[in-house]
C-alpha cells in the first residue's frame, strides 16, 4: 500500500490512469445478473463528437459497455474517420463532420451525441445535437459561463431530450461508498472537506490555454473536480465563496487563463470546504472529508483509477471497473429506462458547478466573499 501510494504521489494525472496490479480488477462480465445488463434490452447508439484524447478513452472503454454502443462518429479531422471506422466497425452514413452533422436529425440509427469537444464548444455543440432530436451527453465544463449552461438546459428541455454531463466520479464504485455512509450518518456531523485539484500543464499552444476555447485555465479543467465532489461529498450546497490566485507564469497563463486558485466554500451548518485548483503542481488528486464521527479519506480521489483511499473504520476497496465504461452503462439505463443516478449528473447538476465557478473568478478577482443564493 505505501509502495503504491508513494508511486502515485510521483505520478501526473494522465499516469494515474494506470491500472495497477495489486488492485482487484473485476471482469465486466457479459453474465452479471444486474437488470442493467440484460441482452434482451437494445442498446443506446451513441456518436461520439471530437476523436481526441478523452474520445479516445471512452470509445476504448465503451467497447465493454453493455447497454452504450459507440455507432457514430462526428469530426473535424477526416483521417480520424477513417481510422475510427476501422476499428470501432463504424458505418459511413453515421459519420459526420461539424459542417453537416445537423442531418444527424434525419439518422434513426443514432440515439445519443456525446460532446467531447474543447469546453468553449460545447454549448454550440450541445444545442446543435438536441435540435437534431438526439440525447446529449456533453463533457465537463458543460459550458463556459452561467448563462450557456442555462440555454443548453432550456433547449434540451424544450427539444424533449436528456443532456447529462460526463461526471464519472458518480458512478464509481469507492465515492458511492463513501457517499452512501456519509447519507447514513456514519460521519456523524459533517465539519470540513478538502479537495486539492491540479496538475502540470504541458503544450502552451494547446486549447486549454486559449481563453476562447477553454472558458478558463485549471478551475474549468481540473479544479472543478473539488467543487463537484465537495458537493456529493458534504450533500450539500455552498451558500458562499470566497478565493485567492497565483500567478507565476502570465506568459503561458494569459488573462483568462487561471494558472492557480485556492478557494473556500460555505456550506450550511458552518461546514466549510477547502480547496486548491492549480496547473502548476503535480501529485494533487486528494480529498477528505471530515465527520464528528469519522472521516473518510481518497487518494487518488478524482483520476482515472484504481480510486484508493479509507475511512475511519476500513480501507475503500470496491474493485475498480474503468470508469467511462460504468458511466456510459448507466446513462444508458437513465436515457433508455429512465433510471435515476444516485448524485445526479444532468444539466442542472452542471449548471451548480458553474454558478461555483463564475463566483469563484469573481471572488478571486475582487477579493470578496461572494454569496450563492
Ligand atoms: P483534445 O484536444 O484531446 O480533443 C478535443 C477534440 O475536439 C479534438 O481532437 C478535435 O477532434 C475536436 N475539436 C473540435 N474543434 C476543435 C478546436 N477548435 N480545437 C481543438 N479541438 C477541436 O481534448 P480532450 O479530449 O482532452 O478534452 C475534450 C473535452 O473532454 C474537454 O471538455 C475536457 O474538459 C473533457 N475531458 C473530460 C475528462 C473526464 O475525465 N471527464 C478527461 C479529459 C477531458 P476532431 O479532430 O475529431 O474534430
Amino acid at each position: 500500500m505505501k509502495t503504491r501510494r508513494s508511486f502515485l504521489q510521483k505520478a501526473s494525472i494522465s499516469a494515474l490512469a494506470l491500472s495497477l496490479p495489486t488492485i482487484p480488477m473485476i471482469s465486466y462480465s457479459k453474465t452479471q445478473s444486474d437488470p442493467l445488463f440484460n441482452q434482451d434490452e437494445k442498446p443506446l447508439r451513441v456518436a461520439i463528437m471530437g476523436l481526441g484524447s478523452y474520445g479516445t478513452r471512452v470509445a476504448q472503454a465503451m467497447k465493454d459497455c453493455k447497454r452504450a454502443k459507440l455507432v457514430g462518429l462526428v469530426s473535424g479531422t477526416p483521417s480520424k474517420i477513417e481510422s475510427w471506422k476501422k476499428e470501432h466497425n463504424i458505418e459511413d452514413k453515421n459519420c459526420y463532420n461539424y459542417e453537416n452533422f445537423d442531418q444527424i436529425k434525419d439518422n434513426p440509427d443514432i440515439d445519443a451525441v456525446y460532446v467531447i469537444t474543447p469546453n468553449g464548444l460545447h454549448k454550440e455543440h450541445s444545442i446543435r445535437a438536441a435540435k437534431a432530436g438526439k440525447h446529449v451527453i456533453c463533457e465537463k465544463p458543460m459550458a463556459t459561463t452561467v448563462a450557456d449552461a442555462a440555454e443548453m438546459i432550456s433547449v434540451c428541455d424544450q427539444m424533449g431530450v436528456k443532456l447529462l454531463i460526463g461526471y464519472r466520479m458518480h458512478f464509481e464504485a469507492n465515492t458511492l461508498e463513501v457517499v452512501r455512509k456519509r447519507r447514513a450518518g456514519e460521519f456523524g456531523e459533517i465539519k470540513f472537506f478538502q479537495g486539492l485539484s491540479g496538475f502540470i500543464i504541458g503544450d502552451p499552444t494547446q486549447w486549454r490555454l486559449d481563453p476562447v476555447l477553454s472558458g478558463g485555465g485549471a478551475m474549468m479543467d481540473i479544479g472543478i473536480y473539488s467543487i463537484n465532489g465537495a458537493r456529493y461529498m458534504i450533500g450539500s450546497e455552498p451558500l458562499w465563496v470566497t478565493a485567492q490566485e497565483v500567478k507565476t507564469d502570465p506568459v503561458k497563463f494569459k488573462e483568462g487563463i487561471d494558472e492557480t486558485i485556492i478557494f473556500q466554500m460555505g456550506f450550511p451548518n458552518e461546514v466549510v470546504a477547502s480547496c486548491l485548483s492549480t496547473y502548476s503542481m503535480n501529485y494533487l488528486d486528494k480529498f477528505y472529508l471530515n465527520g464528528t464521527k469519522g472521516f473518510a479519506e481518497m487518494q487518488p480521489s478524482t483520476g482515472y483509477g484504481p480510486i484508493e483511499g479509507r475511512t475511519h473504520e476500513s480501507p475503500l476497496d470496491n474493485p475498480h471497473v474503468t470508469h467511462q465504461t460504468t458511466q456510459m452503462d448507466q446513462m444508458a439505463a437513465m436515457i433508455l429506462d429512465g433510471k435515476e443516478a444516485e448524485i445526479p449528473v444532468d444539466g442542472r447538476e452542471g449548471l451548480k458547478d458553474m454558478r461555483i465557478i463564475e463566483a469563484i473568478f469573481e471572488a478571486a478577482k475582487t477579493g470578496e466573499k461572494v454569496a450563492l443564493v
